[in-house]
């Protein structure tokens, strides 16, 4: 669609980084530009706005900006997934894959109710391994992922697929071949 399409073009590519044959998709570009940013953050509130969720689950770090706008527009509670380390209450954690190597996410062993529902935000699924993770801790807690929301998905790198197979839905506004 048209609106995709401007999101695309205003999302900057940086070849080779963090790594020699990676294409990085950098979105401080579209936070640079209100009009880009608001036009991010309208279609995702249309998308759910009418929707019935509990909270909203953002992804450190970049998903926090994107769940935190969400969640004071929708009138959520905000809850955050971080890298080890960084919650200073008492956590449950996961171990997961990375490109090189692993990594731990942590959630408050408090933070979900059992059977409440939660969206996922995040910038970007590549692999769907750290939106996998997010979705494990749901679990733990006797709760579970109403869908994985992201502004950009990697196609190539079968993530949505793997978060499909496992049962959660995905979005994302654009798709980078
Ligand atoms: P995944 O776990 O393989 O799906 O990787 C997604 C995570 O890595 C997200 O938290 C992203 O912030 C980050 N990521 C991977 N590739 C990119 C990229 O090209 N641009 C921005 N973030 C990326």
């Amino acid at each position: 669609s048209s609106v995709q399409e401007y999101l695309q073009s205003q999302i900057r590519t940086i070849p080779d980084w963090p790594h020699k044959g990676i294409l990085f998709r950098d979105i401080t570009t579209l936070f640079e530009n209100p009009e880009a940013w608001r036009k991010t953050v309208d279609v995702m509130v249309q998308r759910y706005e009418k929707q019935a969720f509990d909270r909203i689950g953002a992804l450190d770090a970049r998903g926090f900006l994107l769940g935190s706008t969400l969640a004071y527009i929708l009138n959520k509670p905000l809850i955050l997934f971080r890298k080890k380390g960084k919650l200073p209450g008492k956590t449950i954690s996961v171990e997961y894959d990375l490109e090189y190597g692993k990594a731990i996410l942590e959630m408050h062993e408090d933070t979900i109710l059992p059977g409440e529902k939660v969206l996922l935000m995040d910038d970007l699924i590549a692999t769907g391994g750290t939106l996998l993770a997010a979705d494990q801790l749901i679990q733990k807690a006797g709760a579970s992922t109403l869908e994985a929301a992201a502004i950009i998905n990697l196609p190539d790198l079968k993530g949505a697929d793997r978060l499909n197979a496992a049962g959660i839905p995905t979005y994302a506004l654009c798709n980078f071949e």
